[in-house]
């Protein structure tokens, strides 16, 4: 047994319709690489009723320039209604597709009330939680890489670290994912030690797991996150999702091997899914 926790059915900047022929394609990539149930996590600011309910939120960032470029990129990504979504996931789950219903959910602080009345009317599988902003820098984004040249990198993480936190502390989500994913463009300050302990002390509030994301060794060679955050957690008795981050069904399960060399040199023998927000825990070794 082996289950991707995060893959999107749509590219950035691309929009193909989201179909059942499109998730059969996901499960059979998936399947090439042993991966026995995929977790389908679109992004939240996909939806039309996310963006109804949190557009504008980017105003609260001083800095029009960043706040309107987050606005046209949530603009540019509105490709369908959740409720369609939730019901395509659902009636290939109901077909016997080895799938799971999932979203990545954007923390945005200070809109965890709407956050949770977003996700309330669903029955999700499986609730992925991002920190995808600081303020409107959009941190894992290269349209926004020129924000790296007047940010102090160490009090970076640390921001990224308070908000990721704070996501954790929230209990909407079931994993945290990409936690290094600050990583990604190379800005590694020499510490990284303060980003690691405000996590883990958020995910230990309600046991959230920490996903490893296989998109950091194909970004930047390493898996997302550190292993020193891997031991961590171990140590803490936190639970473990694997991600490939898929955007094209190609990328389903990618590098699991080095994810699991990853999860095991850390000390886990088992990675775990969420089906209805519950956590079933599989072997891995
Ligand atoms: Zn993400
Ligand atoms: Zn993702």
């Amino acid at each position: 047994m082996l289950v991707d926790c995060h893959t999107h059915l749509q590219q950035h900047g691309e929009q193909p319709p989201m179909t059942r022929a499109l998730i059969e394609e996901y499960v059979r990539a998936g399947e090439a690489r042993g991966v026995t149930t995929v977790c389908i996590t679109e992004h939240l600011f996909r939806f039309e009723e996310a963006y109804k309910l949190l557009h504008g939120w980017w105003d609260e960032d001083p800095d029009a320039r960043l706040a309107g470029m987050v606005e046209q990129y949530w603009k540019d990504h509105v490709s369908g209604k959740v409720a369609d979504y939730v019901r395509l996931v659902e009636d290939a789950k109901a077909a016997g597709l080895p799938v799971l219903l999932g979203i990545e959910m954007d923390w945005l602080h200070g809109k965890e009330d709407l956050l949770r009345s977003f996700l309330a009317p669903y029955d999700w599988d499986i609730v992925l939680g991002s920190v995808h902003y600081i303020g409107s820098w959009g941190i894992d984004d290269d349209l926004f890489i020129d924000q790296w040249d007047t940010h102090d990198i160490a009090e970076t993480w640390v921001e990224y670290g308070a908000l990721m936190k704070e996501l954790a502390e929230s209990g909407l989500v079931d994993t945290l994912t990409h936690p290094d994913v600050l990583k990604k463009f190379g800005h590694r300050p020499q510490n990284e030690t303060p980003l690691h302990d405000l996590i883990l002390a958020g995910a230990a509030v309600n046991g959230t797991a920490v996903e490893l994301n296989s998109n950091g060794i194909r970004r930047c060679g390493e898996v997302f996150p550190a292993l020193p955050l891997v031991e961590r957690a171990h140590a803490l008795g936190l639970p473990i999702t694997l991600a490939s981050d898929a955007h094209v069904p190609k990328l389903v399960g990618s590098h699991f091997d080095q994810l699991v060399a990853w999860a095991k040199s850390a000390g886990y023998t088992e990675a775990s899914t969420f089906v209805g927000r519950k956590k079933q825990s599989y072997s891995i070794e």
